[in-house]
């Protein structure tokens, strides 16, 4: 089993619902053990005008191959109705692979890890809370990419909110 990492983001339809939902349907996916979630965060687009995101990130341990637990996060976008316009644009739902243990994947469908981990704070936050010690496969270690965090407006909720 391998342990990986999905960033989970909405920001249309009650984003905070249906970060819920995805996160049940992680939980039923097969071949896969469920590990833990992050707090949920919210932040403030990038790209178009658009309303502020609810991000977050789950931990799982998967048999799956990169590429059907791909299959398996667009099939769980689609549920929840998500239409891909713009670039960067406004969604329901959004499941992005951020880490596959320590490997590198570059296909033509899949780049591992996450192509912007590094620079995306309602990733890099959400993702210490799981693995505050993570070291990423080019040697980073995540905890010394927070510094850019003060400026990108990332706000943890309560578990209540
Ligand atoms: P961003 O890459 O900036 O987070 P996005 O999430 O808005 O952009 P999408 O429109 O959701 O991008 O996905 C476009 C394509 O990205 C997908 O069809 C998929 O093949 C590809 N992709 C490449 N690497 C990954 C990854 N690590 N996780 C999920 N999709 C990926
Ligand atoms: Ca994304
Ligand atoms: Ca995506």
């Amino acid at each position: 089993m391998i342990d990986v990492y999905i960033g989970l983001g909405s920001n249309l339809d009650d984003p905070k619902q249906q970060v819920i939902r995805a996160v049940e349907s992680l939980k039923m996916l097969p071949d896969t053990v469920w590990v833990a979630q992050s707090s949920w965060y919210k932040s403030e687009a990038i790209g178009p005008e658009q309303p502020n995101f609810i991000n977050g990130v789950a931990r799982i341990q998967t048999q799956l191959a990169p590429e059907i637990l791909l299959d398996a996060l667009q099939a769980i976008e689609q549920d929840h109705q998500r239409v891909r316009t713009q670039h960067w644009g406004p969604r329901t739902l959004d499941l992005d692979i951020l880490l596959w243990g320590q490997e590198v994947l570059n296909s033509a469908r899949l780049t591992v890890p996450h192509a912007f981990l590094k620079e995306r704070c309602f990733v890099i936050l959400p993702l210490l809370e799981l693995a505050p010690s993570l070291m990423l496969p080019c040697g980073t270690a995540l905890s010394s990419l927070t510094a850019q965090c003060g400026q990108q407006n990332i706000v943890k909720l309560n578990e209540t909110t």
